[in-house]
């Protein structure tokens, strides 16, 4: 069974605290905004983290993984 944990950032998250992950970077045209250019990882309880393309990547994969995604049956 694969690892239901992931780590984004800094920080090892459960795969099932995360709610959705965005597809496009962020704007908001904020001059001071720290978030551009990264991907939002929605967790429950109102809490996001923030991470770029490749990361974000990885955390799709690893969610399709966990999830059971059929494309992927038989690699394993
Ligand atoms: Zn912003």
């Amino acid at each position: 069974m694969h690892e239901p944990l992931i780590k984004i950032d800094d920080k090892h998250v459960p795969l099932y605290r995360i709610v959705w992950v965005s597809d496009l970077p962020h704007f908001c045209g904020e001059d001071d905004c720290l978030r551009e250019g990264y991907y939002e990882v929605r967790l429950d309880c109102d809490d996001s983290l923030w991470t770029n393309l490749p990361d974000r990547d990885r955390v799709i994969e690893t969610l399709n993984q966990w999830c059971g995604d059929p494309r992927d049956e038989g690699e394993f």
